[in-house]
Order: structure tokens, then C-alpha cells, then sequence
């Protein structure tokens, strides 16, 4: 289960598909091995001094995979099981990404092997510096814009452009342009926080209207996952009347039938510290029905739309022909892995794929880089209003050339993608 490996198999599949467009191209086998691996990867062991006086090492990387579409772009993942091979993985899937709402950005992705829960603010503080500085030459706004991902916010971005500019990058760099995800006070744009699990449910409601569903409260909704990204998608779907019935973070998770408060769940795991011991309706958070569930238990829940939000390969050719879901919406990047997706294609569960279903996140971080350079900034309507039409737009295209080439959503999704990218490299001429 290398992330790697699948993004190559991924890859290879789609470009199976392309082949016939591009019988008369004699560069695209060539143009499609280069695409199979980072363009640079940058490794390091980063020294930092922690509280007790000690020096502790970290590995670092940072994968930049493809930028003929424009600047390398994609997050910083701070987590204990970070590899190469999942940071190459997680760069490949952001070139995908990018062109999927065709923001003029190529991919890359950062990672540090660390559990930032072991370590206290200053120490989190002196390792964010830490990697910001000995990334510094490699990145800026016109070459790679880093963002927030796993274990990292914005607070972890304010460090690091601040120590971008103290390297002596020069100011013309514009060091705010160079990081997305930025707090409010420090550049950052309206609506970026909660961009990912938007963007997901503007995708989600063009889902339930072509599965035909008729009412949103009929319509019942697992969420694997319950940081950034499962919060404000749960959050947003409960508004729009959708029923969210469970929920989990890594110590377990929770099912209630009659649907759960998302805002009340949030608070009560904050209390409680997980949120396995929360069953909260809008008025309160003891509620007979419901039960704590497992992980696992959660991914094969008897419900509409299962959304895994958390990290890879929790689908797998163990579990997915368990999967009861009409569909996935994949809020992780590659939650689901090759073997288990061609299982789901029998069962027909209708996919609809990271690179377009999370696609919200980095949309919005382009928006957030677009006003660090104008000195511009806009308000959370304009940033929503300008978001919806290219995630609508994106699943349209996905939606289409499903139906056309009769392939799942993953495919369909990576064939306009990848097509763009090819594109961006014949025109430069490369091969
Ligand atoms: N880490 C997010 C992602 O995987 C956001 C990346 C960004 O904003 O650059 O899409």
C-alpha cells in the first residue's frame, strides 16, 4: 500500500484511456514517465533545540512534482507516518488537483515526520522555522507556494512567512504571497478555512441531484474524520439539511440515526477529547439513540454518502466490498485505494474522487495568493461566489465524461486533469 505506487498505477490507467487522443503525438509515452515521478525532491534532517535543552532531529521533505501549468503548489503534512513515498504521492495528486479547477498551479507537497502533539508551542514554533528556512530558496510565489495540510493551520503558516522573510528572501518576493492559508491578521483570505469542506458540499449537492434524491433530509451522511476538513463539511451539509449520522476522529467515532449536530459534536470532543462520547442533538449532548462505533465500523455504515476525511488507504480490497454507501465523496486525499476501486466500480458506488471532491482547499488558497498580490482583499461572499461556479464546473466535466467514456469518477476526473497537464508540457515543448 505505497500511495506511490498507486498514483503511478492511477496514472497509468488514465493514460491508457488517452492514448487513442494521442495516437499522433509521438511525445506523449515519454511526456506521461516524467509525470510518474517529482520533477525535484528535497530531503533533510531538521535540528531543533527542544524545552529541556536537547536537540531533537526531524525528517523533512518536500516534493515538487510538476509546474508546466505554473508555480508548484500543495501543503505541509506534520505527521508521525509521513514517507517519501506518500509525499510524492500527495505532490502528484496536486497537479491533478489544480488542473482539475484549472488554477494556473503545478504540484508539490512538504511533510515532516513528527507528532506535533508531543511538542509544545515554542517547539512546534522552532521546527515550523526550521523547515521554512531550509526551504527557503525553493519556494516563493512564483516558484512553489506551500499551504496548511495534516497537522498544520495558519497560525504553523504566520511562522513560516515570517521566517521566509527573515532569511533574506527579499521583500519583493512578497513573502505573503508565498504561503496560503495565512491567518485572517497576516494576509490570509476570507472563507479559506472552511474552503475544503465547502467546496465538497457544493460538490456534494450536484451529486444528490444526478443520484435523484428528492429531499436533503433523506439523504444520510458518514464523515470519517473531524479535523478541518470533516467539521466544516459536516457543518455546511447539516445547515443545507442533509442528515450527518456519524462522525469519528483516530480514537473512534460516533453513530446516531435520527443525525447529529455538527457544532455541538465539535464542542463536546473538545470537552471530552474525543468524540466517541458525544451523541449531541442541537439542544444537547446526551442522547439515548446512538452509539460509539469504530472507525472501521463507521466506513461500512447503511448510508447515502460516505465521506472518508481524514488520510489514506482506509479503503482497501479488505473492506470495500463491505462499503454500503450509495457513493463516496473523498475529502482525504487517496482514501481509497486502486484494488478497492475497481471492487466499488461492481458494487456501483458511485466515486467521486480527492482531486475534485477536496479541490475547495487549494481553489481558495489560489484566491487567497491572487489578493496577496494585488494588496486586494475581498469578502468571504466574493471568495464563496467565485469558488461554487468552478467546483459545479469541475464535477459537470467529470460528470460528462463519465457518462461518455462509461469509466468511474476517479478516471473521468483524472482524463480532463492529466489531458491538461499533458497539454501544458507538449506546448512547452518538453518531451
Ligand atoms: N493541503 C490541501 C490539499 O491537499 C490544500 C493545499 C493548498 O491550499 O495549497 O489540497
Amino acid at each position: 500500500m505505497n500511495p506511490h505506487d498507486n498514483a503511478i498505477k492511477q496514472l497509468e490507467q488514465v493514460a491508457q484511456l488517452l492514448t487513442q487522443q494521442y495516437q499522433d503525438e509521438p511525445r506523449f509515452s515519454s511526456i506521461i514517465d516524467q509525470l510518474k515521478k517529482p520533477q525535484q525532491f528535497h530531503q533533510t534532517e531538521l535540528a531543533v533545540k527542544l524545552d529541556n535543552g536537547k536537540t531533537k532531529k526531524f525528517a523533512a521533505y518536500r516534493a515538487q512534482h510538476n509546474n508546466a501549468r505554473g508555480p508548484y503548489k500543495g501543503g505541509i503534512r506534520f505527521h508521525p507516518q509521513v514517507t517519501v513515498e506518500e509525499v510524492k504521492a500527495l505532490a502528484t495528486w496536486m497537479t491533478w488537483k489544480c488542473a482539475v479547477t484549472g488554477i494556473p498551479y503545478g504540484g508539490g507537497k512538504g511533510g515532516i515526520v513528527v507528532d506535533p502533539s508531543q511538542l509544545s508551542q515554542t517547539e512546534l514554533e522552532r521546527l515550523s522555522r526550521a523547515y521554512a528556512r531550509w526551504l527557503a530558496a525553493e519556494i516563493g510565489p512564483w516558484q512553489d507556494v506551500p499551504a496548511p495540510d495534516v497537522n498544520t493551520n495558519s497560525q504553523i503558516m504566520a511562522w513560516m512567512v515570517d521566517e521566509y522573510q527573515q532569511v533574506g528572501q527579499s521583500v519583493s518576493e512578497n513573502p505573503l504571497a508565498t504561503f496560503t492559508g495565512k491567518p485572517l491578521a497576516l494576509g490570509g483570505s476570507q472563507g479559506r478555512e472552511e474552503a475544503t469542506g465547502l467546496g465538497g458540499v457544493f460538490v456534494l449537492e450536484k451529486l444528490v441531484k444526478k443520484l435523484g434524491y428528492k429531499r436533503k433530509k433523506d439523504v444520510t451522511i458518514a464523515i470519517q474524520g473531524f479535523g478541518n476538513v470533516g467539521y466544516w463539511f459536516a457543518k455546511h451539509a447539516d445547515q443545507l439539511g442533509y442528515k450527518v449520522v456519524a462522525v469519528s476522529d483516530s480514537k473512534g467515532g460516533v453513530y446516531v440515526p435520527t443525525g447529529l449536530d455538527p457544532v455541538k459534536t465539535l464542542q463536546c470532543k473538545q470537552n471530552k477529547g474525543k468524540v466517541s462520547d458525544c451523541r449531541c442533538s442541537r439542544d444537547h449532548c446526551d442522547l439515548e439513540n446512538g452509539q460509539a462505533v469504530s472507525n472501521q465500523q463507521l466506513l461500512e455504515l447503511e448510508v447515502d454518502i460516505l465521506v472518508p476525511a481524514a488520510l489514506e488507504n482506509v479503503i482497501t480490497k479488505t473492506n470495500a466490498a463491505k462499503i454500503k454507501a450509495k457513493a463516496i465523496l473523498e475529502l482525504a486525499n487517496g482514501p481509497v485505494t486502486p484494488e478497492a476501486d475497481q471492487i466499488l466500480a461492481k458494487q456501483e458506488v458511485v466515486l467521486i474522487p480527492d482531486v475534485l471532491a477536496n479541490a475547495g482547499g487549494v481553489t481558495t488558497s489560489y484566491f487567497e495568493w491572487v489578493q496577496n498580490l494585488q494588496g486586494y482583499y475581498w469578502s468571504r461572499d466574493e471568495v464563496v461566489s467565485k469558488l461554487k461556479p468552478l467546483m459545479e464546473q469541475a464535477f459537470e466535466t467529470m460528470w460528462e465524461l463519465k457518462d461518455k467514456h462509461q469509466v468511474d469518477g476517479r478516471l473521468a476526473t483524472y482524463m480532463s486533469a492529466v489531458q491538461r497537464v499533458v497539454d501544458a508540457m507538449l506546448l512547452r515543448g518538453w518531451s
